[in-house]
Protein backbone atom coordinates (compact mmCIF):
# COMPACT_ATOMS: atom_id res chain seq x y z
CA UNK A 1 0.00 0.00 0.00
CA UNK A 2 1.18 3.25 -1.09
CA UNK A 3 1.13 6.41 0.80
CA UNK A 4 -1.85 8.37 -0.32
CA UNK A 5 -4.24 5.55 -0.58
CA UNK A 6 -6.81 5.51 1.75
CA UNK A 7 -6.99 3.58 4.44
CA UNK A 8 -9.29 0.27 5.01
CA UNK A 9 -12.22 0.79 7.25
CA UNK A 10 -11.77 -1.94 9.99
CA UNK A 11 -13.97 -3.05 12.81
CA UNK A 12 -12.97 -2.21 15.94
CA UNK A 13 -10.85 -4.22 17.62
CA UNK A 14 -11.28 -6.05 21.21
CA UNK A 15 -9.34 -5.90 24.57
CA UNK A 16 -8.18 -8.84 25.65
CA UNK A 17 -6.59 -9.41 29.12
CA UNK A 18 -4.50 -12.67 29.65
CA UNK A 19 -4.93 -15.25 32.62
CA UNK A 20 -3.47 -12.91 35.32
CA UNK A 21 -4.95 -9.92 33.88
CA UNK A 22 -1.79 -8.69 32.19
CA UNK A 23 -3.18 -6.75 28.70
CA UNK A 24 -2.09 -8.69 25.66
CA UNK A 25 -2.92 -7.25 21.62
CA UNK A 26 -6.10 -6.68 21.35
CA UNK A 27 -7.95 -8.93 18.78
CA UNK A 28 -10.41 -8.99 16.03
CA UNK A 29 -14.05 -9.05 17.41
CA UNK A 30 -15.17 -12.07 14.98
CA UNK A 31 -12.25 -13.83 17.10
CA UNK A 32 -13.07 -12.86 21.06
CA UNK A 33 -16.74 -13.99 19.78
CA UNK A 34 -14.97 -17.14 18.91
CA UNK A 35 -12.81 -17.41 22.04
CA UNK A 36 -16.39 -17.11 24.49
CA UNK A 37 -18.37 -19.09 22.60
CA UNK A 38 -15.73 -21.98 23.41
CA UNK A 39 -15.62 -20.81 26.83
CA UNK A 40 -11.74 -20.17 26.74
CA UNK A 41 -12.70 -17.20 27.75
CA UNK A 42 -14.49 -14.80 29.36
CA UNK A 43 -16.21 -11.14 29.38
CA UNK A 44 -14.09 -8.86 31.58
CA UNK A 45 -15.42 -5.39 31.14
CA UNK A 46 -18.68 -4.45 29.41
CA UNK A 47 -17.16 -1.16 27.88
CA UNK A 48 -14.90 -0.80 26.63
CA UNK A 49 -15.22 -4.62 25.40
CA UNK A 50 -13.00 -6.28 27.22
CA UNK A 51 -12.22 -10.07 27.14
CA UNK A 52 -9.99 -12.48 29.79
CA UNK A 53 -8.27 -15.36 28.66
CA UNK A 54 -8.91 -18.45 31.07
CA UNK A 55 -5.68 -20.59 29.67
CA UNK A 56 -3.20 -18.27 27.89
CA UNK A 57 -0.61 -16.33 29.74
CA UNK A 58 1.10 -13.37 29.22
CA UNK A 59 4.56 -15.67 28.94
CA UNK A 60 2.95 -17.81 26.93
CA UNK A 61 1.68 -14.83 24.73
CA UNK A 62 4.02 -12.71 22.08
CA UNK A 63 3.01 -9.06 22.99
CA UNK A 64 4.44 -6.45 20.46
CA UNK A 65 3.02 -3.55 22.11
CA UNK A 66 0.59 -0.66 20.97
CA UNK A 67 0.83 2.91 20.80
CA UNK A 68 -1.97 5.61 22.68
CA UNK A 69 -2.67 8.77 20.42
CA UNK A 70 -3.97 11.38 21.93
CA UNK A 71 -5.61 14.59 20.39
CA UNK A 72 -6.58 16.93 23.23
CA UNK A 73 -9.03 19.50 22.05
CA UNK A 74 -11.74 22.30 24.54
CA UNK A 75 -14.92 20.10 23.79
CA UNK A 76 -13.49 16.65 23.32
CA UNK A 77 -10.75 14.71 23.18
CA UNK A 78 -9.71 12.11 20.36
CA UNK A 79 -7.72 9.14 21.60
CA UNK A 80 -6.52 6.25 19.25
CA UNK A 81 -4.88 2.97 20.34
CA UNK A 82 -2.56 1.91 17.35
CA UNK A 83 0.03 -0.99 16.43
CA UNK A 84 2.79 -0.12 13.87
CA UNK A 85 4.80 -2.50 11.61
CA UNK A 86 7.37 -3.00 9.31
CA UNK A 87 6.29 -3.92 5.78
CA UNK A 88 8.04 -4.22 2.61
CA UNK A 89 6.69 -2.49 0.02
CA UNK A 90 6.19 -2.81 -3.33
CA UNK A 91 9.95 -2.00 -4.31
CA UNK A 92 12.06 -3.48 -1.86
CA UNK A 93 11.90 -0.87 0.86
CA UNK A 94 10.58 -1.45 4.30
CA UNK A 95 8.29 1.19 5.52
CA UNK A 96 5.95 1.42 8.62
CA UNK A 97 2.53 0.80 8.49
CA UNK A 98 0.20 2.24 10.86
CA UNK A 99 -3.16 0.68 11.87
CA UNK A 100 -6.46 2.23 14.07
CA UNK A 101 -7.16 -0.86 16.51
CA UNK A 102 -9.47 1.35 18.66
CA UNK A 103 -10.78 4.99 18.11
CA UNK A 104 -12.63 6.54 21.60
CA UNK A 105 -13.88 10.14 21.65
CA UNK A 106 -13.48 11.58 25.18
CA UNK A 107 -16.75 13.89 25.29
CA UNK A 108 -15.54 16.77 27.93
CA UNK A 109 -18.50 19.00 30.21
CA UNK A 110 -16.42 21.81 30.75
CA UNK A 111 -19.11 23.88 30.11
CA UNK A 112 -21.31 22.26 32.25
CA UNK A 113 -19.14 22.45 34.95
CA UNK A 114 -18.55 26.13 34.54
CA UNK A 115 -22.35 27.07 34.67
CA UNK A 116 -22.62 24.59 38.29
CA UNK A 117 -19.74 26.39 39.33
CA UNK A 118 -21.52 29.63 38.36
CA UNK A 119 -24.91 28.80 40.21
CA UNK A 120 -22.78 27.62 43.35
CA UNK A 121 -21.26 31.28 43.06
CA UNK A 122 -24.58 32.69 42.72
CA UNK A 123 -26.32 31.32 46.08
CA UNK A 124 -23.31 31.65 48.07
CA UNK A 125 -23.22 35.22 47.23
CA UNK A 126 -27.68 35.17 48.59
CA UNK A 127 -26.61 33.80 51.36
CA UNK A 128 -24.06 36.09 52.07
CA UNK A 129 -26.14 39.21 51.71
CA UNK A 130 -30.07 37.63 52.28
CA UNK A 131 -30.30 37.10 55.97
CA UNK A 132 -27.43 37.79 57.50
CA UNK A 133 -25.25 40.78 58.75
CA UNK A 134 -22.94 42.31 56.53
CA UNK A 135 -19.42 40.58 56.55
CA UNK A 136 -17.08 41.84 54.15
CA UNK A 137 -15.93 39.39 51.31
CA UNK A 138 -12.69 37.18 52.35
CA UNK A 139 -11.53 36.01 49.01
CA UNK A 140 -9.38 39.21 48.34
CA UNK A 141 -6.68 37.33 51.20
CA UNK A 142 -6.92 33.81 49.30
CA UNK A 143 -4.26 32.60 47.22
CA UNK A 144 -4.55 30.10 44.07
CA UNK A 145 -1.61 28.01 44.59
CA UNK A 146 1.00 27.38 41.63
CA UNK A 147 -0.55 25.20 39.13
CA UNK A 148 -3.78 25.89 39.38
CA UNK A 149 -6.72 25.31 37.16
CA UNK A 150 -10.01 26.30 36.58
CA UNK A 151 -12.27 23.36 37.63
CA UNK A 152 -14.13 23.21 34.11
CA UNK A 153 -9.83 23.23 32.40
CA UNK A 154 -9.23 20.49 35.65
CA UNK A 155 -11.68 18.25 34.79
CA UNK A 156 -10.54 18.27 31.39
CA UNK A 157 -7.05 17.17 32.43
CA UNK A 158 -8.01 14.52 35.16
CA UNK A 159 -10.65 12.65 33.00
CA UNK A 160 -8.12 12.47 30.00
CA UNK A 161 -4.94 11.31 32.59
CA UNK A 162 -7.73 8.54 34.62
CA UNK A 163 -9.32 7.23 31.31
CA UNK A 164 -5.51 6.84 29.67
CA UNK A 165 -4.55 5.13 32.90
CA UNK A 166 -7.35 2.54 32.37
CA UNK A 167 -6.80 2.26 28.82
CA UNK A 168 -3.06 1.31 29.67
CA UNK A 169 -4.32 -1.40 32.18
CA UNK A 170 -6.04 -3.01 28.98
CA UNK A 171 -3.72 -2.92 26.30
CA UNK A 172 0.26 -2.91 26.28
CA UNK A 173 0.85 0.50 25.77
CA UNK A 174 4.72 1.26 25.02
CA UNK A 175 4.68 4.79 24.19
CA UNK A 176 1.65 7.97 24.47
CA UNK A 177 1.79 10.41 21.34
CA UNK A 178 -0.07 13.84 22.38
CA UNK A 179 -0.53 16.14 19.87
CA UNK A 180 0.71 19.63 22.21
CA UNK A 181 0.64 22.91 20.93
CA UNK A 182 2.02 25.52 23.09
CA UNK A 183 1.15 28.81 21.78
CA UNK A 184 3.81 31.62 22.14
CA UNK A 185 1.94 34.57 23.55
CA UNK A 186 4.77 37.26 23.55
CA UNK A 187 4.87 36.20 19.23
CA UNK A 188 1.57 37.35 18.99
CA UNK A 189 0.62 40.18 20.79
CA UNK A 190 1.47 42.35 17.52
CA UNK A 191 -0.87 40.85 15.01
CA UNK A 192 0.02 38.72 12.01
CA UNK A 193 2.57 40.22 9.66
CA UNK A 194 1.37 42.54 6.55
CA UNK A 195 0.38 40.78 3.80
CA UNK A 196 -0.91 37.60 5.82
CA UNK A 197 0.53 34.55 7.48
CA UNK A 198 1.66 33.11 4.39
CA UNK A 199 2.84 36.61 2.74
CA UNK A 200 7.30 35.74 2.26
CA UNK A 201 7.50 37.84 4.94
CA UNK A 202 5.71 35.70 6.93
CA UNK A 203 6.94 34.93 10.24
CA UNK A 204 6.76 32.34 13.18
CA UNK A 205 4.30 34.66 14.58
CA UNK A 206 2.05 34.35 11.81
CA UNK A 207 1.96 30.87 12.51
CA UNK A 208 1.48 31.43 15.88
CA UNK A 209 -1.73 33.41 15.18
CA UNK A 210 -2.64 30.51 12.57
CA UNK A 211 -2.46 27.87 15.02
CA UNK A 212 -4.21 30.10 17.78
CA UNK A 213 -6.97 30.63 15.55
CA UNK A 214 -7.98 27.38 14.56
CA UNK A 215 -7.78 26.19 18.39
CA UNK A 216 -10.00 29.36 19.35
CA UNK A 217 -12.52 28.29 16.77
CA UNK A 218 -12.36 24.98 17.01
CA UNK A 219 -11.67 24.72 13.48
CA UNK A 220 -14.89 26.10 11.84
CA UNK A 221 -16.22 28.97 10.92
CA UNK A 222 -17.06 31.74 13.38
CA UNK A 223 -20.36 32.83 11.63
CA UNK A 224 -22.17 30.10 10.46
CA UNK A 225 -20.04 27.19 12.24
CA UNK A 226 -19.20 25.13 9.93
CA UNK A 227 -16.49 22.42 9.99
CA UNK A 228 -13.99 20.41 7.21
CA UNK A 229 -14.08 23.29 5.12
CA UNK A 230 -11.72 25.92 3.52
CA UNK A 231 -11.17 28.61 6.81
CA UNK A 232 -9.78 32.20 5.97
CA UNK A 233 -8.84 34.51 8.25
CA UNK A 234 -11.01 37.27 8.30
CA UNK A 235 -10.99 40.67 10.01
CA UNK A 236 -14.26 41.62 11.65
CA UNK A 237 -13.44 45.06 10.94
CA UNK A 238 -12.39 45.31 7.51
CA UNK A 239 -8.51 46.55 6.92
CA UNK A 240 -10.24 49.17 4.71
CA UNK A 241 -12.22 50.47 7.32
CA UNK A 242 -9.25 50.96 9.97
CA UNK A 243 -9.80 47.22 11.19
CA UNK A 244 -6.04 46.66 12.81
CA UNK A 245 -4.51 42.84 12.11
CA UNK A 246 -4.57 42.30 16.12
CA UNK A 247 -5.71 39.13 17.23
CA UNK A 248 -8.94 41.14 19.36
CA UNK A 249 -10.19 41.64 15.22
CA UNK A 250 -9.41 38.51 14.10
CA UNK A 251 -11.69 35.34 13.07
CA UNK A 252 -11.61 32.48 11.13
CA UNK A 253 -14.20 32.35 8.66
CA UNK A 254 -15.26 30.07 5.92
CA UNK A 255 -15.23 31.23 2.07
CA UNK A 256 -19.38 31.93 1.84
CA UNK A 257 -19.77 33.75 5.01
CA UNK A 258 -16.35 35.65 4.17
CA UNK A 259 -17.73 36.74 0.83
CA UNK A 260 -20.90 37.46 2.24
CA UNK A 261 -20.00 39.72 4.81
CA UNK A 262 -17.91 41.59 2.75
CA UNK A 263 -17.37 45.10 4.29
CA UNK A 264 -20.25 45.37 6.64
CA UNK A 265 -19.68 45.23 10.58
CA UNK A 266 -20.11 41.77 12.28
CA UNK A 267 -23.42 43.79 13.79
CA UNK A 268 -25.03 44.11 11.01
CA UNK A 269 -23.89 40.73 9.38
CA UNK A 270 -25.22 38.78 12.73
CA UNK A 271 -28.21 40.80 13.37
CA UNK A 272 -30.72 37.96 12.40
CA UNK A 273 -28.38 35.32 14.84
CA UNK A 274 -27.84 37.56 18.05
CA UNK A 275 -26.38 34.40 19.98
CA UNK A 276 -23.79 33.91 17.59
CA UNK A 277 -23.00 37.65 17.38
CA UNK A 278 -22.64 37.64 21.48
CA UNK A 279 -20.37 34.34 21.31
CA UNK A 280 -18.21 36.11 18.69
CA UNK A 281 -17.76 39.05 20.18
CA UNK A 282 -17.42 37.26 24.20
CA UNK A 283 -14.58 35.32 22.21
CA UNK A 284 -12.80 38.32 20.35
CA UNK A 285 -12.23 40.07 24.15
CA UNK A 286 -10.34 37.71 25.59
CA UNK A 287 -7.93 36.38 22.99
CA UNK A 288 -5.19 35.54 25.36
CA UNK A 289 -7.01 34.69 28.44
CA UNK A 290 -7.69 31.73 26.01
CA UNK A 291 -4.29 31.27 24.65
CA UNK A 292 -3.07 30.83 28.62
CA UNK A 293 -5.72 28.77 29.57
CA UNK A 294 -5.14 26.25 26.63
CA UNK A 295 -1.20 26.58 27.12
CA UNK A 296 -1.41 25.44 31.04
CA UNK A 297 -4.21 22.56 29.90
CA UNK A 298 -2.00 21.36 27.46
CA UNK A 299 1.25 21.37 29.81
CA UNK A 300 -0.88 20.33 32.71
CA UNK A 301 -1.86 17.06 31.05
CA UNK A 302 1.17 16.50 29.55
CA UNK A 303 3.03 16.27 32.70
CA UNK A 304 0.01 14.12 34.42
CA UNK A 305 0.28 11.70 31.79
CA UNK A 306 4.12 11.45 32.73
CA UNK A 307 3.12 9.79 35.84
CA UNK A 308 1.51 6.83 34.47
CA UNK A 309 5.03 5.01 33.83
CA UNK A 310 4.90 5.12 30.08
CA UNK A 311 7.33 7.32 27.60
CA UNK A 312 5.22 10.23 26.52
CA UNK A 313 5.96 12.39 23.29
CA UNK A 314 4.65 15.72 22.33
CA UNK A 315 4.13 16.60 18.66
CA UNK A 316 2.82 20.08 17.06
CA UNK A 317 -0.90 20.29 15.73
CA UNK A 318 1.03 21.09 12.32
CA UNK A 319 2.18 17.82 11.59
CA UNK A 320 -0.80 15.90 12.37
CA UNK A 321 -2.45 18.54 9.74
CA UNK A 322 0.06 17.52 7.53
CA UNK A 323 -0.26 13.80 7.84
CA UNK A 324 -3.86 13.95 7.96
CA UNK A 325 -3.77 15.44 4.79
CA UNK A 326 -1.66 13.12 2.76
CA UNK A 327 -3.95 10.33 3.43
CA UNK A 328 -7.04 12.20 2.62
CA UNK A 329 -8.58 11.80 5.72
CA UNK A 330 -11.27 14.23 7.30
CA UNK A 331 -11.09 15.87 10.35
CA UNK A 332 -12.04 14.24 13.77
CA UNK A 333 -11.23 14.13 17.06
CA UNK A 334 -10.30 10.52 16.55
CA UNK A 335 -8.58 10.77 13.01
CA UNK A 336 -6.79 13.40 14.47
CA UNK A 337 -5.12 11.17 17.36
CA UNK A 338 -4.60 8.31 14.70
CA UNK A 339 -2.22 10.89 12.44
CA UNK A 340 -0.61 12.12 15.40
CA UNK A 341 3.47 11.70 15.55
CA UNK A 342 5.66 10.66 13.12
CA UNK A 343 4.90 9.64 9.36
CA UNK A 344 7.32 9.50 7.22
CA UNK A 345 5.69 9.97 3.98
CA UNK A 346 8.37 9.94 2.23
CA UNK A 347 9.99 6.42 2.77
CA UNK A 348 6.04 5.35 2.18
CA UNK A 349 4.97 4.92 6.39
CA UNK A 350 1.23 4.80 5.98
CA UNK A 351 -2.23 4.65 8.31
CA UNK A 352 -3.50 1.39 6.81
CA UNK A 353 -6.66 0.89 8.63
CA UNK A 354 -9.12 2.91 10.49
CA UNK A 355 -11.30 1.49 12.87
CA UNK A 356 -15.01 2.34 11.63
CA UNK A 357 -16.81 2.93 14.80
CA UNK A 358 -15.74 5.35 17.73
CA UNK A 359 -16.39 4.63 21.07
CA UNK A 360 -17.59 8.01 22.82
CA UNK A 361 -18.42 8.46 26.35
CA UNK A 362 -20.00 11.25 28.81
CA UNK A 363 -23.14 9.55 30.13
CA UNK A 364 -24.10 7.22 32.62
CA UNK A 365 -26.51 4.75 31.24
CA UNK A 366 -29.77 3.78 32.61
CA UNK A 367 -32.80 1.79 31.81
CA UNK A 368 -36.24 2.40 32.71
CA UNK A 369 -38.46 -0.42 31.63
CA UNK A 370 -41.96 0.86 33.54
CA UNK A 371 -43.69 4.10 34.60
CA UNK A 372 -44.72 7.63 33.89
CA UNK A 373 -41.51 7.73 32.13
CA UNK A 374 -41.38 4.21 30.59
CA UNK A 375 -38.22 3.98 28.30
CA UNK A 376 -34.89 3.93 27.91
CA UNK A 377 -33.12 6.78 29.27
CA UNK A 378 -29.53 7.60 29.42
CA UNK A 379 -27.96 9.89 32.22
CA UNK A 380 -26.17 10.96 35.09
CA UNK A 381 -27.85 9.16 38.39
CA UNK A 382 -27.75 10.62 41.69
CA UNK A 383 -28.16 8.34 44.08
CA UNK A 384 -30.29 8.86 47.39
CA UNK A 385 -30.71 6.77 50.28
CA UNK A 386 -34.88 6.48 50.03
CA UNK A 387 -34.47 4.71 46.73
CA UNK A 388 -35.87 7.38 44.74
CA UNK A 389 -32.89 8.42 43.03
CA UNK A 390 -32.92 11.25 40.28
CA UNK A 391 -31.67 10.87 36.48
CA UNK A 392 -30.63 13.43 34.48
CA UNK A 393 -30.75 13.24 30.56
CA UNK A 394 -30.30 15.41 27.93
CA UNK A 395 -33.74 16.82 27.87
CA UNK A 396 -35.10 16.14 31.19
CA UNK A 397 -34.81 15.12 35.06
CA UNK A 398 -36.97 13.00 37.79
CA UNK A 399 -37.33 10.72 39.92
CA UNK A 400 -37.54 6.73 39.61
CA UNK A 401 -37.35 4.01 42.07
CA UNK A 402 -34.40 1.67 42.53
CA UNK A 403 -36.62 -0.96 41.27
CA UNK A 404 -36.87 0.34 37.41
CA UNK A 405 -33.37 1.01 37.64
CA UNK A 406 -30.60 -1.55 35.74
CA UNK A 407 -27.19 -1.01 36.00
CA UNK A 408 -25.36 -1.53 32.87
CA UNK A 409 -21.92 -1.28 34.05
CA UNK A 410 -20.86 -0.42 37.50
CA UNK A 411 -20.01 3.43 37.80
CA UNK A 412 -16.67 4.55 36.12
CA UNK A 413 -17.49 7.88 36.29
CA UNK A 414 -17.84 7.83 32.05
CA UNK A 415 -20.45 6.19 29.95
CA UNK A 416 -20.10 4.60 27.20
CA UNK A 417 -21.76 4.96 23.58
CA UNK A 418 -21.18 3.99 20.12
CA UNK A 419 -20.79 6.12 17.03
CA UNK A 420 -20.13 5.29 13.46
CA UNK A 421 -16.56 7.49 12.38
CA UNK A 422 -16.93 10.07 10.36
CA UNK A 423 -16.75 8.85 6.72
CA UNK A 424 -13.70 8.42 4.90
CA UNK A 425 -12.78 9.78 1.38
CA UNK A 426 -12.63 6.77 -0.87
CA UNK A 427 -10.47 5.76 -3.72
CA UNK A 428 -11.84 2.61 -2.26
CA UNK A 429 -15.88 3.47 -3.01
CA UNK A 430 -18.77 1.43 -1.73
CA UNK A 431 -17.06 1.23 1.71
CA UNK A 432 -16.91 4.77 1.82
CA UNK A 433 -19.48 6.13 0.30
CA UNK A 434 -17.37 8.92 1.12
CA UNK A 435 -20.07 11.82 0.12
CA UNK A 436 -20.36 14.08 3.12
CA UNK A 437 -16.77 14.55 2.95
CA UNK A 438 -16.21 18.89 1.91
CA UNK A 439 -13.31 19.62 0.74
CA UNK A 440 -10.35 18.46 3.48
CA UNK A 441 -9.04 20.66 6.55
CA UNK A 442 -8.23 24.44 6.65
CA UNK A 443 -4.97 24.11 5.94
CA UNK A 444 -5.40 26.91 3.76
CA UNK A 445 -5.78 29.40 6.09
ZN1 LIG B 1 -19.35 30.25 7.60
Amino acid sequence: MRSGDAPRPTARRVFVLARGGEPLMPCHPARARELLERGRAVVARQAPFTIRLKHRTRADSTVDGVQLRLDPGSRATGIAITDERQQVGPTGRTHLARRGLITIELRHRGRQIHIGMMRRAGYRRRRRSANLRYRAPRHDNRRRPNGWLAPSQRHRVDSTTSLISRLCRYAPVVAIHVEHAAFDTAAVTGGIPPGGPRSPGATCAGFEIREFLLAAWEKSCAYCGAEGVPLNIEHVRPRSGGGSDRLSNLVLACVTCNQAKGTSSIEEFLADRPARLERVIAQLRRPLHDMATMNSTRLTLVKALGTIGVPVHTWSSGRTHWNRRLMGLPKSHTLDALATGVIDHERGDTLVRVPTQVLTGDLVAAEVPRGRWAGRWVGRIAVRSNGQHRITTLTCRFDVSHRNLRLLQRADGYAYEITPEIQLSGQRGAAYSGSTLKGGDPGNV
